[in-house]
C-alpha cells in the first residue's frame, strides 16, 4: 500500500468510559488508521511482565495516572515502529498537560502534526454507572467502584487541563458522548471529514518526454477537480503575456540559456498562491532537477502541505522516440522536438537531471510506476485507479 504523506492523526479524549474504545474501532477501519490505547500498552507490559509494566502496575491498580517517562517510553517505540501509517489514533494519550507537549514532539519527529483533538463529553455518574456496568464482563481490576472514583478524580485534575492545550492550539473538538453510539460515530466522522477536505492531494507526474505525462496530467487534472500546474506552459504563458518576466525568459530562450530556477520559483508561488480553495495539484515537469524537488517541498510546507502521491509513467525508450518522431510531424509538434538531435537532447536531459530525483524520491517515498503503453484511456485508468487508492482510504 502507498502511504498518503498527509496523515490523518486524531486524539479521542474523555473520562474514562466515555465510549473511546468502542468508537475507536469503528475509525480505525473506517480511516486506516494506526491505534494507539496507552492504557493497552500498559497492560501488556504487565501481562508480559516487563520492567515498564513493573513500574506501571501500582498506579493502574489504584487509578491513578502512569508516570510520562513511562509513557513517553511505550508510546515512542510505537510510533517510531510504525513510521507508514496513515496516520495515528491516540486513545488515552495525552493525559495530562506534559504529555500534549510529548505527543508535539512525536508528531514533529514524523514531520506531521495531530489534525485534531476529539473530546467525549459525558457527565461523572454516566461514566460510573458504564465502567461498573463493563465491570462485569472486562476483567479488569481497575473497573471497580473506588478506583473508578479514583480514576475520575485524576481525570479532572490532570488531564481536562490538557484541553485548554488544544483550545488555545485551535483544534479542540467536542461532541457530545451520551448520544447514541450511531450519533457519536456521525458527529465523528463529520469533525474528520472536514479535516481531510482541508489537506491538498498534490501528485506529482513524472515520465520521460513522450510518455503522455502531459495529456495524461491535463486530463486527471480535470477528472480529479486538481490544478494542473506544468512549468513549461508557465514559462509560455509568462512570454505570450509580454510581462517583464516574459521578456527575460525569451531573452533567455535566445541565447539558448535554461530559465533559473529563480523565475520559476516564483511563477510556482504566484500559482500556488492565486488557487485559493483548490483541493490539489498535479505537477508536471516540475520538479525536474535535485535542486527543483527541496523547492517543492519548501514550497508545500509553506501552504502547510506536502507531496501526497509520485507517480511515474513508464514507456520503453525505443517507443518514446518513435512517438516523439511521430509528433514531430505533426501540428501538435513543439519547438523543442523539431528535430533528432533535440530529441535526443531532451531524453538525455532527463536521464541525467530528473530520473536521480526520481529515485530519491524512490527511496524515501515510494513512486509508483504505472505501465504507459496502450491507448490512452488504458493508461489514463491505470493512474486514475493508483491516485484513487490512498484516497479512498481516507476519504
Ligand atoms: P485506559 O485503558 O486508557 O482507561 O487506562 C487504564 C490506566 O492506565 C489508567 O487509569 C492509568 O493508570 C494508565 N494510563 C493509561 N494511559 C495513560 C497515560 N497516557 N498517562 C498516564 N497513565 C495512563
Amino acid at each position: 500500500m502507498y502511504k498518503l504523506f498527509v496523515m490523518l492523526n486524531i486524539a479521542l479524549f474523555g473520562p474514562p468510559g466515555a465510549g473511546k474504545g468502542t468508537q475507536s474501532e469503528f475509525l480505525i477501519s473506517k480511516y486506516n488508521l494506526f491505534y494507539i490505547s496507552t492504557g493497552d500498552l500498559l497492560r501488556k507490559e504487565i501481562a508480559g511482565k516487563t520492567r515498564l509494566g513493573m513500574e506501571a502496575q501500582s498506579s493502574i491498580a489504584s487509578g491513578g495516572l502512569v508516570s510520562d517517562e513511562i509513557i513517553v517510553q511505550i508510546i515512542e517505540k510505537t510510533i517510531t515502529d510504525n513510521p507508514d501509517s496513515n496516520g495515528f489514533l491516540f486513545d488515552g494519550f495525552p493525559r495530562t498537560y506534559i504529555q500534549a507537549y510529548i505527543l508535539e514532539g512525536l508528531m514533529l519527529k514524523l514531520n506531521t502534526s495531530l489534525n485534531c483533538l476529539i473530546s467525549l463529553t459525558v457527565p461523572e455518574e454516566e461514566s460510573v454507572t458504564r465502567l461498573l456496568n463493563r465491570g462485569k464482563t472486562s476483567g479488569r481490576s481497575d473497573d471497580n467502584e473506588t478506583v473508578i472514583r479514583n480514576r475520575l478524580k485524576e481525570y479532572n485534575e490532570k488531564t481536562l487541563p490538557v484541553l485548554q492545550f488544544y483550545r488555545d492550539k485551535g483544534i479542540f473538538e467536542e461532541v457530545n458522548g451520551i448520544d447514541s453510539i450511531e450519533n457519536v460515530n456521525l458527529s465523528i466522522t463529520e469533525i474528520i471529514q472536514r479535516e481531510l477536505s482541508k489537506s491538498l492531494f498534490n501528485i506529482v507526474l513524472f515520465g520521460y518526454p513522450g510518455s503522455g505525462r502531459g495529456s495524461q496530467g491535463k486530463a486527471l487534472a480535470k477528472e480529479f477537480g486538481l490544478e494542473y500546474v506544468a512549468t513549461g506552459a508557465m514559462l509560455g504563458e509568462e512570454i505570450a503575456s509580454h510581462s517583464e518576466t516574459g521578456r527575460k525568459i525569451t531573452e533567455l530562450y535566445e541565447n539558448g540559456q535554461l530559465v533559473p530556477d529563480e523565475i520559476v520559483v516564483q511563477l510556482i508561488e504566484k500559482k500556488l498562491a492565486d488557487s485559493k480553495g483548490v483541493k490539489g495539484f498535479i505537477f508536471k515537469g516540475f520538479p525536474r532537477t535535485l535542486v527543483q524537488s527541496y523547492i517543492l517541498d519548501g514550497l508545500l510546507k509553506k501552504y502547510g502541505s506536502s507531496i501526497s502521491k509520485i507517480i511515474e509513467i513508464e514507456v520503453p525508450t525505443l517507443e518514446l522516440i518513435s512517438r516523439l518522431d511521430e509528433r514531430s510531424k505533426t501540428t501538435h509538434c513543439m519547438p523543442y522536438d523539431n528535430s533528432t538531435a533535440k530529441i535526443v537532447k531532451r531524453l538525455q536531459e532527463h536521464e541525467t537531471k530528473t530520473v536521480p530525483v526520481i529515485e530519491k524520491y524512490n527511496q524515501l517515498h515510494g513512486v509508483i510506476k504505472i505501465n504507459g503503453q496502450g491507448t490512452f484511456g488504458e493508461v489514463f485508468m491505470r493512474i486514475s485507479a493508483a491516485m484513487e487508492s490512498g484516497v479512498k482510504n481516507l476519504r
